[in-house]
């Protein structure tokens, strides 16, 4: 590609940074990186109701957590800036404007009253609702009328004005980099607002303006813009500006096939992360979500992703979200963590917890005995419960299944007689219980069964991590205390 390639993701911050936006920005950072190109963040808040700075916050915060840096954006600036589009204010008026001078757009009086008249009546006559074009011829006697009744007027474009100063017919075409051809009748678009009477731009718009003064070449996003898209195109041609190409990506769907939202779980990119994805985990896994490695090796970082990214070879259709493929992956990602950062990333799911009652080196054998299962971070919170307190909660049916059987208090008091004289360092503890599962061996009782019991006494589980450690990490007097509180005749 000879030419400067600069794309850009462009949220609107009416919400913190969905998990959609997440695989657009990313699609269009790699086409960035595959092509030396340049890419630019833009903050769409023209809507000053829903816009929240907590908003604008999250995605700033979530974007740099995925890893996708910017080149270009609020806050680290940028030859094209401002790159918020509520300080851009003063700019698009001076567009429209050469747009109404040069007839591809006017003046629009229409009342809302009104409006909704010609739509019901559209409706009425089962018609597809178009803008009659009642303002087009508007004189200027007939504005300052309008004018005086106290109306401020819109501005719309004039589509079948720039249509046919441009096509020969009402089909107006492009060609989509990831869908192909795509068209339109645009007899069906009908003159649209792209100035509201309050004086702010509409998204088409303002979006155009933007994309066009920040020399945008690529624009790449979900494939529910494409109704947009062909107006945003009749707009360039009007102003007489370089058209970018687009690519319109599928819909990321949930598993039952609907729009994915938060009856279907996280959606947004802080909420997995405070849910114990990790970013690297995330990222990988929306990669997959309408690009597939050429060498069908899934797991990939973003570099490696990058360098193997062909935006024409990005799936056209719709992607699934599979939470379990999600889970599967973070949990291959946890076990790929380095202990060090691994620690550092558990840290807040373990603040319930009084950490001082373990040394590092404690502290650091729970975290490595625990760490396998986990398929979240969070999941750390529950796997380590039982190392902290005095007491331990145990199961109902550890209750009766385990810790109530006859066999289970013999091994318990055996233990509790026997242990007295142990060392409970992992050694001497492996060495001896070995020795101890061969004597109830002797007597008929599987070792397994024997392990349970001493597993329920001190964890409330039957299921955990390696008990050997659990015992050395406990320490003798508090293994001591839970043993003997659940024995029923008292040694
Ligand atoms: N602000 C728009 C959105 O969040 C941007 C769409 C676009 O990329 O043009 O959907």
């Amino acid at each position: 590609m000879t030419e400067d390639v600069r794309v850009r993701i462009a949220p609107s911050p009416s919400g913190n940074l969905h998990i959609g936006t997440a695989r657009t920005a990313l699609f269009n950072y790699l086409f960035a990186k595959k092509n030396n190109g340049k890419f630019i963040l833009r903050i769409e808040d023209t809507d000053a109701e829903r816009t929240k700075q907590e908003y604008i916050d999250n995605i700033f915060d979530s974007l740099k957590a995925l890893g996708l840096n910017w080149d270009e954006g609020p806050d680290v600036g940028g030859e094209y800036g401002p790159y918020t589009q509520s300080e851009r204010f003063d700019i698009y008026p001076v567009y429209a404007k050469k747009l109404v001078d040069s007839g591809y757009a006017y003046e629009c009086y229409c009342t809302p009253e009104e409006l909704e008249a010609e739509k019901e009546a559209a409706t009425a006559s089962k018609k597809p609702y178009v803008y009659s074009k009642k303002c087009e011829h508007l004189t200027e006697e007939e504005k300052a009328k309008l004018r005086a009744e106290g109306r401020k007027p819109a501005i719309r474009f004039n589509v079948s004005k720039a249509q046919h100063a441009f096509h020969p017919t009402s089909e107006l075409s492009f060609d989509d980099m990831v869908k192909g051809e795509l068209k339109v009748n645009t007899d069906l678009i009908g003159d649209f607002v792209i100035m509201k009477s309050n004086g702010t731009p509409t998204y088409n718009f303002a979006v155009v303006i933007d994309d066009a003064l920040m020399k945008i070449s690529h624009i790449i996003r979900g494939e529910d813009h494409i109704s947009n898209t062909f107006k945003q195109i009749l707009i360039y041609e009007a102003l007489g500006v370089e058209v970018p190409k687009f690519g319109h990506l599928g819909m990321i769907l949930a598993p039952d096939r609907s729009k994915l939202s938060k009856r279907h779980g996280a959606t947004a990119v802080s909420e997995f992360v405070e849910n114990g994805y990790l970013t690297d985990a995330l990222i990988n896994f929306v990669a997959l979500l309408g690009w597939s490695p050429s060498d069908g090796v899934e797991i990939k970082p973003v570099d490696e992703i990058a360098a193997d990214f062909r935006i024409n070879e990005i799936s056209s259709s719709n992607s699934i979200f599979e939470y379990d493929k999600l889970r599967w992956m973070n949990s291959h990602y946890i076990k790929m963590l380095p202990m060090d950062e691994l620690k550092k990333k558990l840290m807040p799911y373990l603040k319930k917890y009084d950490l001082s009652q373990l040394t590092e080196a404690q502290f650091n054998r729970m975290i490595e005995i625990t760490r396998e299962p986990l398929i979240l971070l969070s999941d750390i919170t529950d796997a380590v419960e039982y190392f902290f307190g005095e007491d331990v909660e145990i199961e109902p049916e550890v209750q009766t299944d385990v810790l109530d059987t006859d066999t289970a208090q013999d091994v318990l008091a055996e233990f509790l007689k026997q242990s007295k004289a142990w060392n409970f360092d992992e050694e001497t503890l492996h060495e001896k219980l070995e020795a101890f599962r061969g004597e109830f061996k002797e007597k008929g009782i599987k070792p397994k069964q024997t392990m349970w019991a001493i597993r329920a006494a001190v964890t409330g589980r039957t299921k955990g991590a390696d008990m050997t450690a659990i015992l050395a990490i406990l320490g003798k007097d508090k293994v001591f205390k839970r043993v003997s509180k659940v024995l029923k005749s008292k040694v």
